[in-house]
Protein backbone atom coordinates (compact mmCIF):
# COMPACT_ATOMS: atom_id res chain seq x y z
CA UNK A 1 0.00 0.00 0.00
CA UNK A 2 1.25 3.62 -0.38
CA UNK A 3 -0.17 6.49 0.41
CA UNK A 4 0.69 9.91 -2.05
CA UNK A 5 0.43 13.33 -0.62
CA UNK A 6 0.30 16.42 -2.46
CA UNK A 7 2.86 18.85 -2.00
CA UNK A 8 -0.06 21.60 -2.70
CA UNK A 9 -2.14 20.03 0.36
CA UNK A 10 -2.88 22.66 3.86
CA UNK A 11 -2.81 26.32 3.63
CA UNK A 12 -2.37 28.83 0.92
CA UNK A 13 0.09 32.09 0.73
CA UNK A 14 -3.39 33.92 1.58
CA UNK A 15 -4.66 31.65 4.38
CA UNK A 16 -1.42 31.11 6.34
CA UNK A 17 -1.13 35.21 6.12
CA UNK A 18 -4.27 35.79 7.91
CA UNK A 19 -3.56 33.34 10.64
CA UNK A 20 -0.05 34.58 10.98
CA UNK A 21 -1.16 37.92 11.13
CA UNK A 22 -4.25 37.03 13.77
CA UNK A 23 -1.54 34.83 15.57
CA UNK A 24 1.05 37.92 15.81
CA UNK A 25 -0.99 40.49 16.59
CA UNK A 26 -2.43 38.44 19.61
CA UNK A 27 1.02 37.38 21.02
CA UNK A 28 1.85 41.03 20.76
CA UNK A 29 -0.77 41.58 23.41
CA UNK A 30 -3.38 43.17 21.29
CA UNK A 31 -7.36 42.61 21.80
CA UNK A 32 -8.49 41.29 18.80
CA UNK A 33 -11.48 39.97 17.00
CA UNK A 34 -11.89 38.35 14.18
CA UNK A 35 -14.91 39.27 11.39
CA UNK A 36 -16.45 36.36 11.22
CA UNK A 37 -13.93 32.83 11.22
CA UNK A 38 -10.68 33.34 10.23
CA UNK A 39 -10.87 30.71 7.61
CA UNK A 40 -13.24 27.67 7.70
CA UNK A 41 -11.15 25.45 10.00
CA UNK A 42 -12.80 24.82 13.89
CA UNK A 43 -9.46 23.53 15.12
CA UNK A 44 -7.54 27.15 14.04
CA UNK A 45 -10.32 29.27 15.23
CA UNK A 46 -10.35 27.39 18.39
CA UNK A 47 -6.34 27.89 18.36
CA UNK A 48 -7.27 30.90 18.15
CA UNK A 49 -9.46 31.52 20.64
CA UNK A 50 -7.31 30.20 23.04
CA UNK A 51 -5.20 32.77 22.61
CA UNK A 52 -8.13 35.35 23.18
CA UNK A 53 -8.72 36.08 19.61
CA UNK A 54 -12.79 35.25 18.63
CA UNK A 55 -15.33 35.95 15.86
CA UNK A 56 -17.48 37.83 15.66
CA UNK A 57 -20.60 38.27 13.36
CA UNK A 58 -20.37 42.07 12.52
CA UNK A 59 -18.99 45.12 13.31
CA UNK A 60 -21.52 45.92 16.27
CA UNK A 61 -20.39 42.95 18.07
CA UNK A 62 -16.76 44.36 18.65
CA UNK A 63 -16.26 44.95 22.09
CA UNK A 64 -15.27 48.67 23.34
CA UNK A 65 -11.39 48.72 23.05
CA UNK A 66 -10.77 45.49 20.62
CA UNK A 67 -9.50 45.92 16.87
CA UNK A 68 -10.66 43.96 13.98
CA UNK A 69 -8.93 41.64 11.96
CA UNK A 70 -10.40 41.13 7.97
CA UNK A 71 -10.45 37.50 7.18
CA UNK A 72 -8.46 36.13 3.82
CA UNK A 73 -11.65 35.84 2.40
CA UNK A 74 -12.00 39.50 2.27
CA UNK A 75 -15.26 42.25 2.93
CA UNK A 76 -16.95 44.63 0.72
CA UNK A 77 -16.68 48.15 0.17
CA UNK A 78 -19.31 49.16 2.43
CA UNK A 79 -17.98 47.68 5.55
CA UNK A 80 -14.55 49.48 4.79
CA UNK A 81 -16.93 52.61 5.15
CA UNK A 82 -18.17 51.71 8.23
CA UNK A 83 -14.89 50.68 9.83
CA UNK A 84 -13.94 54.39 9.05
CA UNK A 85 -17.00 55.88 9.95
CA UNK A 86 -16.54 54.30 13.57
CA UNK A 87 -12.95 54.99 13.28
CA UNK A 88 -12.85 51.24 14.25
CA UNK A 89 -8.86 50.25 14.33
CA UNK A 90 -8.77 47.25 11.80
CA UNK A 91 -5.85 44.68 10.41
CA UNK A 92 -6.73 43.92 6.69
CA UNK A 93 -5.79 40.30 6.33
CA UNK A 94 -7.60 40.12 2.62
CA UNK A 95 -5.75 38.13 0.87
CA UNK A 96 -4.14 39.86 -2.15
CA UNK A 97 -5.62 37.95 -4.76
CA UNK A 98 -9.18 38.26 -3.05
CA UNK A 99 -8.26 42.15 -3.16
CA UNK A 100 -7.21 42.67 -7.07
CA UNK A 101 -10.42 41.15 -7.53
CA UNK A 102 -12.49 43.95 -5.83
CA UNK A 103 -10.07 46.55 -7.60
CA UNK A 104 -10.92 44.81 -10.80
CA UNK A 105 -14.93 44.55 -10.14
CA UNK A 106 -14.71 48.24 -8.85
CA UNK A 107 -13.31 49.72 -11.63
CA UNK A 108 -15.33 48.03 -14.34
CA UNK A 109 -17.97 48.53 -12.51
CA UNK A 110 -17.37 52.58 -12.56
CA UNK A 111 -16.79 52.30 -16.50
CA UNK A 112 -20.21 50.95 -16.22
CA UNK A 113 -19.93 47.18 -17.18
CA UNK A 114 -22.27 44.96 -15.94
CA UNK A 115 -20.30 42.48 -13.45
CA UNK A 116 -20.57 38.67 -13.47
CA UNK A 117 -19.18 36.35 -10.99
CA UNK A 118 -18.66 32.74 -11.56
CA UNK A 119 -18.64 31.87 -8.27
CA UNK A 120 -20.65 30.87 -4.83
CA UNK A 121 -23.34 33.49 -4.14
CA UNK A 122 -23.17 32.72 -0.56
CA UNK A 123 -19.37 32.55 -0.02
CA UNK A 124 -18.13 35.63 1.68
CA UNK A 125 -15.37 36.12 -0.26
CA UNK A 126 -18.45 36.37 -3.49
CA UNK A 127 -20.61 38.83 -1.14
CA UNK A 128 -17.35 41.11 -0.35
CA UNK A 129 -16.43 40.96 -3.91
CA UNK A 130 -20.21 42.34 -4.86
CA UNK A 131 -20.16 44.81 -2.31
CA UNK A 132 -17.40 46.68 -4.60
CA UNK A 133 -19.41 46.88 -7.72
CA UNK A 134 -21.16 49.27 -7.83
CA UNK A 135 -23.44 48.65 -10.68
CA UNK A 136 -24.98 45.69 -12.01
CA UNK A 137 -23.96 42.52 -10.75
CA UNK A 138 -24.73 38.74 -11.06
CA UNK A 139 -23.13 36.09 -10.03
CA UNK A 140 -23.43 32.81 -11.47
CA UNK A 141 -22.54 28.93 -10.75
CA UNK A 142 -21.29 27.46 -13.89
CA UNK A 143 -22.13 28.05 -17.70
CA UNK A 144 -25.63 26.83 -17.18
CA UNK A 145 -26.81 29.75 -15.26
CA UNK A 146 -24.46 32.40 -17.13
CA UNK A 147 -26.43 31.19 -20.45
CA UNK A 148 -29.57 31.61 -18.75
CA UNK A 149 -28.67 34.76 -16.82
CA UNK A 150 -27.88 36.43 -20.05
CA UNK A 151 -31.13 35.18 -22.44
CA UNK A 152 -32.80 36.17 -19.51
CA UNK A 153 -31.47 39.72 -19.43
CA UNK A 154 -31.98 40.18 -23.40
CA UNK A 155 -28.43 40.13 -23.71
CA UNK A 156 -27.02 41.08 -27.51
CA UNK A 157 -23.89 38.77 -28.63
CA UNK A 158 -21.94 42.31 -28.59
CA UNK A 159 -22.75 43.09 -25.34
CA UNK A 160 -20.20 44.55 -23.29
CA UNK A 161 -19.78 42.83 -19.62
CA UNK A 162 -17.34 41.74 -17.61
CA UNK A 163 -16.17 38.53 -15.78
CA UNK A 164 -14.36 37.33 -13.04
CA UNK A 165 -14.23 34.59 -10.66
CA UNK A 166 -13.98 33.46 -7.04
CA UNK A 167 -10.50 32.44 -6.32
CA UNK A 168 -11.75 28.89 -5.76
CA UNK A 169 -13.73 28.60 -8.21
CA UNK A 170 -13.77 25.14 -10.50
CA UNK A 171 -11.15 25.80 -13.24
CA UNK A 172 -13.28 23.59 -15.58
CA UNK A 173 -16.25 25.51 -15.21
CA UNK A 174 -14.25 28.42 -15.99
CA UNK A 175 -12.65 27.17 -18.98
CA UNK A 176 -16.44 26.28 -20.46
CA UNK A 177 -17.57 30.18 -19.42
CA UNK A 178 -14.96 31.24 -20.70
CA UNK A 179 -15.23 29.24 -24.04
CA UNK A 180 -18.87 30.15 -24.62
CA UNK A 181 -17.82 33.73 -24.44
CA UNK A 182 -15.05 34.17 -26.31
CA UNK A 183 -16.80 31.94 -28.74
CA UNK A 184 -20.69 34.19 -28.78
CA UNK A 185 -19.92 37.55 -26.24
CA UNK A 186 -16.97 38.75 -28.13
CA UNK A 187 -16.62 42.01 -26.62
CA UNK A 188 -17.12 40.39 -22.80
CA UNK A 189 -14.01 41.19 -20.98
CA UNK A 190 -13.05 38.04 -18.79
CA UNK A 191 -10.51 38.55 -15.77
CA UNK A 192 -8.76 35.57 -14.58
CA UNK A 193 -9.48 36.00 -10.81
CA UNK A 194 -9.24 31.95 -10.04
CA UNK A 195 -6.35 31.65 -7.61
CA UNK A 196 -3.32 30.41 -8.70
CA UNK A 197 -2.55 28.06 -5.59
CA UNK A 198 -6.00 27.11 -5.96
CA UNK A 199 -5.57 25.93 -9.69
CA UNK A 200 -1.94 24.48 -8.73
CA UNK A 201 -4.06 22.25 -6.25
CA UNK A 202 -7.07 21.48 -7.92
CA UNK A 203 -4.91 19.99 -11.13
CA UNK A 204 -2.57 18.43 -8.60
CA UNK A 205 -5.49 16.16 -6.67
CA UNK A 206 -6.87 15.67 -10.21
CA UNK A 207 -3.81 14.24 -10.67
CA UNK A 208 -3.42 11.89 -7.57
CA UNK A 209 -7.19 10.93 -7.93
CA UNK A 210 -6.13 9.37 -11.23
CA UNK A 211 -3.25 7.29 -9.46
CA UNK A 212 -5.14 6.31 -6.67
CA UNK A 213 -7.94 3.98 -5.40
CA UNK A 214 -9.06 6.31 -2.83
CA UNK A 215 -8.21 10.07 -1.88
CA UNK A 216 -8.50 11.30 1.64
CA UNK A 217 -9.61 15.18 1.39
CA UNK A 218 -8.99 17.12 4.62
CA UNK A 219 -10.22 20.39 5.42
CA UNK A 220 -13.40 22.26 6.74
CA UNK A 221 -16.77 20.41 5.83
CA UNK A 222 -17.62 24.59 5.12
CA UNK A 223 -14.89 25.59 3.15
CA UNK A 224 -15.49 25.99 -0.30
CA UNK A 225 -12.15 25.07 -1.77
CA UNK A 226 -12.32 21.56 0.02
CA UNK A 227 -15.52 20.89 -1.20
CA UNK A 228 -14.45 21.84 -4.07
CA UNK A 229 -11.50 19.55 -3.98
CA UNK A 230 -14.09 16.86 -3.13
CA UNK A 231 -16.22 17.45 -6.45
CA UNK A 232 -13.22 17.73 -8.70
CA UNK A 233 -11.73 14.68 -7.57
CA UNK A 234 -15.22 12.03 -7.55
CA UNK A 235 -15.19 11.83 -11.22
CA UNK A 236 -11.62 9.93 -10.37
CA UNK A 237 -11.69 8.18 -7.66
CA UNK A 238 -13.50 7.41 -4.62
CA UNK A 239 -13.36 10.21 -1.81
CA UNK A 240 -13.15 10.45 1.60
CA UNK A 241 -13.69 14.42 3.02
CA UNK A 242 -12.72 14.53 6.96
CA UNK A 243 -12.24 17.90 9.01
CA UNK A 244 -9.41 15.74 11.22
CA UNK A 245 -7.83 12.31 11.84
CA UNK A 246 -10.65 11.56 14.28
CA UNK A 247 -13.09 11.28 11.42
CA UNK A 248 -11.12 8.91 9.85
CA UNK A 249 -12.98 5.32 8.83
CA UNK A 250 -10.39 2.67 8.16
CA UNK A 251 -13.01 0.48 6.73
CA UNK A 252 -12.89 2.76 3.69
CA UNK A 253 -9.52 1.19 2.70
CA UNK A 254 -9.97 -2.30 2.48
CA UNK A 255 -8.74 -3.41 -0.46
CA UNK A 256 -7.16 -0.46 -1.74
CA UNK A 257 -3.59 -0.46 -2.76
CA UNK A 258 -2.70 3.94 -3.15
CA UNK A 259 -4.22 6.13 -1.29
CA UNK A 260 -3.80 9.99 -2.14
CA UNK A 261 -3.99 12.58 0.90
CA UNK A 262 -4.62 16.58 0.05
CA UNK A 263 -5.96 19.36 1.79
CA UNK A 264 -8.36 22.39 1.42
CA UNK A 265 -6.44 25.80 1.86
CA UNK A 266 -7.70 26.68 5.17
CA UNK A 267 -6.22 23.28 6.71
CA UNK A 268 -3.12 23.50 8.96
CA UNK A 269 0.01 21.47 8.23
CA UNK A 270 -0.69 19.71 12.07
CA UNK A 271 -4.29 18.30 11.25
CA UNK A 272 -2.58 17.32 7.87
CA UNK A 273 0.46 15.55 10.07
CA UNK A 274 -1.92 13.89 12.51
CA UNK A 275 -4.09 12.31 9.83
CA UNK A 276 -0.56 11.04 7.95
CA UNK A 277 0.88 9.69 11.57
CA UNK A 278 -2.80 7.89 11.90
CA UNK A 279 -2.64 6.56 8.66
CA UNK A 280 0.47 5.84 8.78
CA UNK A 281 0.33 3.73 11.86
CA UNK A 282 -2.99 1.81 11.37
CA UNK A 283 -2.04 1.35 7.56
CA UNK A 284 0.97 0.50 7.43
CA UNK A 285 1.89 -0.92 11.08
CA UNK A 286 4.79 -3.18 12.20
CA UNK A 287 6.44 -3.30 9.00
CA UNK A 288 3.60 -4.74 7.51
CA UNK A 289 1.24 -2.97 5.51
CA UNK A 290 -2.36 -2.85 5.83
CA UNK A 291 -2.88 -4.01 2.21
CA UNK A 292 -1.13 -7.07 3.28
CA UNK A 293 -2.68 -7.33 6.48
CA UNK A 294 -6.28 -6.63 4.45
CA UNK A 295 -5.28 -9.21 1.59
CA UNK A 296 -4.54 -11.53 4.63
CA UNK A 297 -7.98 -11.17 6.23
CA UNK A 298 -9.59 -11.33 2.52
CA UNK A 299 -7.37 -13.56 1.03
CA UNK A 300 -8.51 -16.37 -1.42
CA UNK A 301 -8.46 -20.03 -0.54
CA UNK A 302 -9.16 -22.70 -3.14
CA UNK A 303 -10.18 -26.34 -3.44
CA UNK A 304 -7.14 -28.01 -3.34
CA UNK A 305 -4.99 -25.51 -1.70
CA UNK A 306 -2.45 -27.22 0.68
CA UNK A 307 -2.07 -25.07 4.07
CA UNK A 308 -0.58 -25.43 7.32
CA UNK A 309 -3.72 -24.31 9.85
CA UNK A 310 -3.82 -23.51 13.75
CA UNK A 311 -5.75 -26.09 15.60
CA UNK A 312 -8.50 -23.01 17.65
CA UNK A 313 -10.79 -25.43 18.66
CA UNK A 314 -10.75 -29.35 19.46
CA UNK A 315 -14.63 -30.45 19.60
CA UNK A 316 -15.99 -33.78 20.21
CA UNK A 317 -16.44 -34.74 16.04
CA UNK A 318 -13.79 -32.06 14.60
CA UNK A 319 -11.34 -29.46 15.05
CA UNK A 320 -11.51 -25.81 14.09
CA UNK A 321 -8.62 -24.45 12.55
CA UNK A 322 -7.44 -21.18 11.79
CA UNK A 323 -6.63 -21.14 8.03
CA UNK A 324 -5.18 -17.71 7.70
CA UNK A 325 -8.04 -16.25 6.02
CA UNK A 326 -11.33 -14.69 6.88
CA UNK A 327 -12.68 -18.05 6.25
CA UNK A 328 -13.98 -20.12 9.62
CA UNK A 329 -12.04 -23.70 9.13
CA UNK A 330 -13.44 -27.05 10.12
CA UNK A 331 -11.97 -30.71 10.03
CA UNK A 332 -14.00 -33.42 10.70
CA UNK A 333 -12.78 -36.44 12.90
CA UNK A 334 -12.98 -38.87 9.58
CA UNK A 335 -11.01 -36.49 7.46
CA UNK A 336 -8.63 -36.24 10.59
CA UNK A 337 -7.78 -40.27 10.25
CA UNK A 338 -9.61 -43.33 8.99
CA UNK A 339 -8.28 -45.03 11.97
CA UNK A 340 -11.87 -45.97 13.09
CA UNK A 341 -10.16 -46.05 17.03
CA UNK A 342 -9.16 -43.22 17.19
CA UNK A 343 -10.10 -40.37 19.66
CA UNK A 344 -10.21 -37.22 18.50
CA UNK A 345 -8.32 -35.66 22.14
CA UNK A 346 -5.56 -37.92 20.95
CA UNK A 347 -4.74 -36.78 17.72
CA UNK A 348 -4.73 -33.00 18.20
CA UNK A 349 -4.97 -30.35 20.65
CA UNK A 350 -5.37 -26.81 20.55
CA UNK A 351 -2.22 -24.65 19.24
CA UNK A 352 -1.35 -27.65 17.01
CA UNK A 353 0.11 -27.08 13.43
CA UNK A 354 -1.12 -29.42 10.78
CA UNK A 355 -0.87 -29.68 7.02
CA UNK A 356 -4.33 -29.86 5.60
CA UNK A 357 -5.32 -29.59 2.18
CA UNK A 358 -8.65 -28.05 1.00
CA UNK A 359 -11.58 -29.19 0.57
CA UNK A 360 -14.60 -27.37 -0.10
CA UNK A 361 -14.83 -23.64 0.40
CA UNK A 362 -17.74 -21.62 1.30
CA UNK A 363 -17.30 -18.24 0.64
CA UNK A 364 -20.87 -17.28 1.41
CA UNK A 365 -20.64 -18.67 4.62
CA UNK A 366 -17.39 -18.08 5.27
CA UNK A 367 -15.94 -21.39 5.53
CA UNK A 368 -13.80 -23.91 4.42
CA UNK A 369 -13.55 -27.69 4.88
CA UNK A 370 -10.12 -29.71 4.94
CA UNK A 371 -8.88 -32.67 5.29
CA UNK A 372 -5.50 -33.80 7.00
CA UNK A 373 -5.73 -37.60 5.65
CA UNK A 374 -6.06 -36.62 2.03
CA UNK A 375 -3.20 -34.68 2.53
CA UNK A 376 -1.31 -37.59 4.08
CA UNK A 377 -2.66 -40.21 1.57
CA UNK A 378 -0.97 -37.87 -1.45
CA UNK A 379 2.54 -38.46 0.05
CA UNK A 380 1.88 -41.47 1.62
CA UNK A 381 0.59 -42.47 -1.70
CA UNK A 382 4.06 -41.76 -3.21
CA UNK A 383 5.84 -43.66 -0.34
CA UNK A 384 3.73 -47.03 -0.59
CA UNK A 385 4.10 -46.72 -4.07
CA UNK A 386 8.08 -46.54 -4.18
CA UNK A 387 8.03 -49.48 -1.60
CA UNK A 388 6.11 -51.94 -4.46
CA UNK A 389 7.88 -55.28 -4.60
CA UNK A 390 10.50 -54.14 -2.15
CA UNK A 391 10.39 -55.85 1.29
CA UNK A 392 9.66 -52.55 3.02
CA UNK A 393 7.24 -52.99 5.51
CA UNK A 394 4.22 -50.42 6.68
CA UNK A 395 2.21 -50.70 9.76
CA UNK A 396 -1.14 -50.12 9.19
CA UNK A 397 -4.68 -51.07 10.69
CA UNK A 398 -7.55 -53.30 9.04
CA UNK A 399 -10.36 -50.37 8.38
CA UNK A 400 -12.78 -52.28 6.16
CA UNK A 401 -13.77 -55.82 4.97
CA UNK A 402 -14.47 -55.70 0.95
CA UNK A 403 -15.56 -58.40 -1.46
CA UNK A 404 -12.08 -60.44 -1.66
CA UNK A 405 -10.11 -59.09 0.93
CA UNK A 406 -9.80 -56.61 3.52
CA UNK A 407 -7.90 -52.71 3.07
CA UNK A 408 -5.36 -52.00 5.65
CA UNK A 409 -5.13 -47.81 5.91
CA UNK A 410 -1.07 -47.46 6.23
CA UNK A 411 0.39 -43.93 5.74
CA UNK A 412 -3.02 -42.35 4.59
CA UNK A 413 -3.73 -45.10 1.82
CA UNK A 414 -5.56 -48.04 2.13
CA UNK A 415 -4.33 -50.66 0.90
CA UNK A 416 -6.11 -54.00 -0.27
CA UNK A 417 -4.74 -56.99 0.84
CA UNK A 418 -6.63 -60.02 -0.83
CA UNK A 419 -7.98 -62.83 1.75
CA UNK A 420 -5.47 -65.22 0.60
CA UNK A 421 -2.63 -62.69 1.73
CA UNK A 422 -4.38 -61.54 4.95
CA UNK A 423 -3.00 -64.13 7.38
CA UNK A 424 -0.60 -66.93 7.17
CA UNK A 425 -3.59 -69.38 6.95
CA UNK A 426 -6.28 -68.46 5.67
CA UNK A 427 -9.22 -67.28 7.63
CA UNK A 428 -13.07 -67.83 7.06
CA UNK A 429 -14.68 -64.64 8.47
CA UNK A 430 -12.16 -61.85 7.66
CA UNK A 431 -14.05 -59.80 10.12
CA UNK A 432 -12.24 -60.67 12.72
CA UNK A 433 -9.25 -59.00 11.42
CA UNK A 434 -11.24 -55.64 11.29
CA UNK A 435 -9.71 -52.87 13.71
CA UNK A 436 -6.47 -54.81 14.28
CA UNK A 437 -3.43 -53.93 13.39
CA UNK A 438 -1.56 -55.38 10.34
CA UNK A 439 2.10 -55.54 8.73
CA UNK A 440 2.06 -56.25 5.25
CA UNK A 441 4.29 -55.60 2.35
CA UNK A 442 3.54 -53.73 -0.85
CA UNK A 443 3.28 -55.99 -3.77
CA UNK A 444 2.45 -53.84 -6.42
CA UNK A 445 0.70 -50.45 -7.26
CA UNK A 446 -1.44 -49.04 -10.21
CA UNK A 447 -0.81 -45.43 -10.32
CA UNK A 448 -3.51 -45.27 -13.04
CA UNK A 449 -6.19 -46.37 -10.52
CA UNK A 450 -3.99 -45.04 -7.67
CA UNK A 451 -4.69 -48.70 -5.91
CA UNK A 452 -2.24 -50.70 -3.79
CA UNK A 453 -1.64 -54.46 -3.24
CA UNK A 454 -0.35 -55.80 -0.31
CA UNK A 455 0.74 -58.79 1.63
CA UNK A 456 0.49 -59.64 5.14
CA UNK A 457 1.49 -62.69 4.33
CA UNK A 458 4.59 -62.46 2.87
CA UNK A 459 5.49 -60.38 6.34
CA UNK A 460 4.51 -63.30 8.58
CA UNK A 461 5.93 -66.05 6.28
CA UNK A 462 9.66 -63.79 6.72
CA UNK A 463 9.03 -63.65 9.78
CA UNK A 464 8.35 -67.07 10.39
CA UNK A 465 11.66 -67.91 8.13
CA UNK A 466 13.79 -66.08 10.55
CA UNK A 467 12.66 -67.70 13.66
CA UNK A 468 12.85 -70.50 12.16
CA UNK A 469 16.64 -70.09 10.93
CA UNK A 470 17.26 -68.48 14.28
CA UNK A 471 16.55 -71.68 16.12
CA UNK A 472 18.17 -74.02 13.51
CA UNK A 473 21.31 -71.69 13.92
CA UNK A 474 21.04 -72.04 18.18
CA UNK A 475 19.77 -75.81 18.16
CA UNK A 476 22.15 -77.83 19.45
CA UNK A 477 22.36 -81.86 19.57
CA UNK A 478 21.53 -82.99 23.40
CA UNK A 479 20.59 -79.56 24.45
CA UNK A 480 16.89 -79.05 25.50
S1 LIG B 1 -6.73 30.35 -2.08
FE1 LIG B 1 -5.59 31.91 -3.15
S2 LIG B 1 -6.90 33.63 -3.08
FE2 LIG B 1 -7.65 32.30 -1.56
S3 LIG B 1 -6.63 32.94 0.23
FE3 LIG B 1 -5.43 31.35 -0.64
S4 LIG B 1 -3.90 32.40 -1.85
FE4 LIG B 1 -5.53 33.82 -1.43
Amino acid sequence: MKILTAESAGFCFGVNRAVQMAADLADSGEKLCTLGPIIHNEYVVNSLKARGVFPVDSLNDVPEGYSVVIRSHGVGQDVYDELSRRKMVFHDATCPFVSKIHRIVSEQSAQGLPVFICGDAKHPEVIGICRHVSGEVHVVSGLSELEEQLHLLQYSTDAVFCLAAQTTFNTKEWNSCTFFLKKYYTKAKIFDTICNATAIRQKEAVDLSKKCDIIVIIGGKHSSNTKKLEEICRPYTRTLLIENASELDFSAFRGVSVIGVTAGASTPADIIKEVQKMMNENLLAEGSSFEEMLDQSFKSIYNGEKVNALVVSVQPNEVIVDVGTKHTGYVSLSELTDDPNAKIEDLVKVGDHLDLVVLRVNDVEGTVTLSKKRLEAEAGYEEIAEAAGTDKVFEGVVVDVVKGGVLALAKGVKVFIPASLATLSRVEDLSTLLKQPIRFKVLEVNRAKRRALGSAKAVLIAEKKEKEAAFWENVEVGKI
